[in-house]
């Protein structure tokens, strides 16, 4: 093949990977945008990082209490495992604690149960309530746009937890031309993700990641990104990342007891506001 010829080819697959990615429906069927960690890779980071909040609720098998019901992951209106905290501001960075999320509305309910009931809960709804406050909690984590060297063929958005980020802003404070992120003056990262208990094979070990630089004699070899590279759109992690569930339908989806609990602390804050400030609460029974 000639190299004007490889150079229309080359040009034709990247006006047809642009065309897919306007049509994100289809591009989203046929390239996955979530990047998945293997136990080594070589990748380059561009441009900013956002901070996010998200609930796992889907299964789990260090707690299997369930938050919703088996049926909300299945079918034509089925739940992702993971939903976005609808109290997180990814413009602020910021966690609203009066915010619509019901996930975490449950968490302050039962977080509250615990604490002002706990001598008229026995002990195995004490461990189950305080499995479901654990189930209902938050993951911080951070998305980022990056290239896998083993599969450039554009961006990806690559989901990081805090040890990983750490790890790499300490790297970033070694590194000296600016940002190792940057377009032009950014470097490639080798990213291992090694598991905690040390090959028992279980599975069951916490997931450690470090980074460090490809190396070019004693420095990070700089990589700018080439003109293909940057031709590429980068994700807009904002919207795709910030995507937030229906929190009525979610709700409706909740355990019927869950359900039940949520309405019987609303009644009550209801009766409280209506009631004389200051008056002991009416004790309505067990509300589970
Ligand atoms: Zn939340």
């Amino acid at each position: 093949m000639s190299v004007m010829k490889h150079i229309e080819n080359l040009q034709k697959s990247i006006a047809k990977n642009d065309e897919k990615r306007s049509d994100n429906k289809s591009f989203n069927n046929e390239y996955n945008i979530w990047y998945k960690w293997t136990p080594e890779q070589v990748v380059r980071f561009v441009g900013d990082f956002i901070q996010q909040r998200s609930h796992w609720i889907g299964p789990s098998e260090f707690n299997n209490t369930k938050i919703l019901t088996s049926d909300a992951f299945s079918g034509e209106d089925k739940v992702p495992f993971n939903v976005n905290c609808a109290n997180w501001d990814l413009e602020t960075e910021e966690y609203d604690p009066n915010g619509p999320c019901v996930i975490c509305k449950l968490r302050k309910v039962v977080y509250e149960i615990l604490k002002s009931e706990k001598d008229a809960l026995d002990e195995s709804q004490q461990k189950r309530l305080d499995q479901l406050h654990k189930k209902c909690g938050y993951r911080q984590s951070y998305s980022w746009n990056l290239i896998d060297r083993e599969e450039a063929i554009g961006f990806k958005i690559a989901n990081l937890g805090k040890g990983l980020l750490e790890s790499l802003l300490n790297l970033h404070s070694s590194y000296q031309p600016s940002e190792f992120w940057g377009e032009e003056d950014g470097v490639d990262l080798v990213v291992k993700k090694t598991k905690k208990d040390g090959g028992s094979g279980s599975g069951k070990g916490k997931t450690d990641y470090s980074a460090s630089f490809v190396m070019e004699g004693p420095q990070a070899k700089v990589t700018p990104l080439t003109d293909v590279e940057k031709g590429w759109d980068m994700f807009d992690l904002k919207v795709l990342c910030g995507k937030q569930q229906d929190q009525d339908k979610l709700r409706s989806m909740f355990d019927p007891e869950w359900q039940q609990l949520l309405e019987a602390y609303e009644t009550d804050d209801d009766e409280d506001e209506n009631e004389n400030k200051g008056k002991a609460k009416k004790d309505g029974g067990d509300p589970f």
